[in-house]
């Protein structure tokens, strides 16, 4: 984030685990890797105090974020057990 920015760009995940033929992804950025919720929100609760209005999530794999991790939800305040939670 630059500073007095109204725009964020804030990493969420990286890496990727996918290993399409064609590409080094996985090999030099390693396997998917979801940053912890709370040190997200933390991060966004700190720009939109200092004025930030937009804020745009970022990552190899977005759809992937939680996955295989044994510690995070998805999408935080989902119960694991909902019908509609694809996580
Ligand atoms: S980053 Fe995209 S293109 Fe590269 S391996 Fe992953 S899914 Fe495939």
């Amino acid at each position: 984030m630059a500073p007095g920015s109204a725009q964020a760009l804030v990493t969420i995940m990286q890496g990727c685990n996918n290993f399409c033929s064609f590409c080094v992804v996985p090999y030099v950025g390693g396997r998917e890797y979801s940053r912890p919720p709370a040190e997200i929100v933390a991060e966004v609760q700190e720009f939109l105090a200092a004025g930030g209005q937009e804020v745009t999530l970022l990552g190899q794999n977005v759809n992937s974020y939680g996955r295989g991790s044994q510690s995070l939800s998805p999408c935080p305040g989902c119960s694991a057990d909902s019908p509609t939670c694809r996580g």
